[in-house]
């Protein structure tokens, strides 16, 4: 991934969260909220035949309130897929529901998501009192690109964790003999060729993950090698992998199945290692703010300030705090002056007192948006790249507490 479709992807998948956060909140006084997944090579013409044999089947429903929102949902969702020839890449989900606003009042919601991180595997029609979003947030919540190795003398199978989905890519057996020999054999000489041939299968599983994985190399977060011992000690040992995947060697676990289920038993046995990696990376980032806030003349910090240098080009990354919820209004008074507010989600847009010249802008006047997704955009234009920080961490958690969220590693000092 270049750095520019990382950047995006990174957006994205931000735009996607938010509008996850909101769905999650809403809840349907029956089960009334439809949701529905489409994998990228489903016919629109399928989902269209589902969707109106679900609009049929909703007049069997008893309740006539939720009878209605069901139907009223398809409805909506039909309209939707009109837009549509083919599904877009990666898949789309629609979501629609009259959800409930209180005091026995509901309001229509319709979302349609596209082109997810990763793609949909299979279609999902879901009709609940919430929509279903644990799909999506699986694929937004774990970052990471790992390479798997699972082997034993016998069979290796290689493959890919992405987030959190193992993708199995390829396999291989050997034919390396069993340790009876056969008789007439010597048995210096069968114990040679035995040795041989292990080291040839070695060698073969090496150039099956060295060509999935050197292309990789600078995307990966690291190798996992999994199976029984010795054969993952010897293969590892041995150094039979290209030397830069070698150093990106996370660790070796005990696997018992090679086969395509010994990759996801790998994953399974590495889960602490990869909690720690990815807290790793986000600890190196706020390491090095940190030592520039200290020793060095390098680190900005505070809403106002990092963007002042991010319109300047001078950030060399922007660090963000994952938990950040907020929005920026931004305010031009009558005599022109520009000022920013920040404020909460939640909260309505207040009206804004020039500090300049004491003029007030009215609430309305005042142009309101997300806080990350304008910073990021200020980011992409000037080749920045934007770090999310968990504040799974001591450092990350100053961030978000003592910072307001917002930091940044500058190229060159700006006095700012
Ligand atoms: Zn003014």
């Amino acid at each position: 991934m270049s750095q520019q479709e990382e950047a995006q992807s990174d957006r994205q998948k931000y735009e996607f969260k938010k509008v996850i956060e909101d769905l999650k909140e809403y809840k349907g006084s029956g089960t009334q909220l439809v949701s529905i997944y489409v994998p990228e090579d489903r016919q629109i013409s399928d989902v269209v035949a589902h969707v109106t044999q679900e609009h049929s089947e909703a007049s069997n429903i008893k309740s006539k309130q939720t009878r209605t929102a069901v139907q009223d949902a398809l409805t909506s969702i039909k309209d939707r897929l009109r837009y549509y020839k083919t599904a877009p890449k990666n898949g789309m989900v629609l979501f629609s529901g009259a959800i409930d606003t209180g005091g026995g009042q509901t309001d229509m919601v319709t979302k349609v998501l596209e082109n997810p991180p990763e793609p949909f595997q299979s279609f999902v029609y879901h009709c609940d009192s919430e929509f279903l979003t644990e799909p999506l947030e699986e694929m937004l919540g774990e970052k990471g690109l790992y390479g798997l190795v699972v082997l034993d003398r016998r069979e290796a199978n290689v493959g890919w964790l992405k987030g959190k989905r193992v993708e199995p890519v390829k396999s291989a057996s050997s034919l390396v003999p069993g340790k009876q020999r056969k008789g007439g054999q010597s048995a210096q000489r069968f114990h040679r060729l035995r040795l041989e041939a292990i080291d040839n299968f070695y060698q073969e599983v090496a150039e099956m993950a060295n060509e999935l994985f050197v292309p990789k190399r600078h995307d990966m977060d690291g190798v996992l090698v999994g199976g029984p011992s010795p054969t993952k000690d010897e293969f590892l040992d041995g150094e039979y992998l290209h030397h830069e995947l070698q150093d990106k060697v996370l660790g070796k676990f005990d696997v018992s199945y090679t086969d395509e289920s010994g990759l996801y038993d790998l994953v399974d046995a590495a889960q602490d290692v990869l909690a720690e990696t990815e807290v790793m990376k986000d600890k190196r980032q706020m390491d090095d703010f940190f030592k520039q806030l200290h020793d060095g003349d390098l680190a900005t910090y505070g809403f106002e300030a990092t963007r002042k240098n991010l319109v300047m080009g001078s950030v060399d990354r922007l660090l963000i705090s994952e938990d950040v919820r907020r929005d920026v209004v931004t305010y031009v008074c009558p005599n022109g002056h520009e000022e920013r507010e920040v404020i909460d989600r939640r909260k309505e847009t207040p009206a804004h007192t020039c500090e300049e010249c004491g003029e007030t802008v009215s609430a309305d006047e005042g142009e309101r948006e997300d806080l990350i997704e304008h910073l990021m955009a200020i980011a992409d234009q000037r080749g920045t790249e934007t770090k999310f920080v968990s504040t799974d961490f001591e450092k990350g958690e100053q961030l978000y507490t003592a910072f307001g969220g917002v930091a940044g590693i500058l190229r060159y000092e700006t006095g700012i």
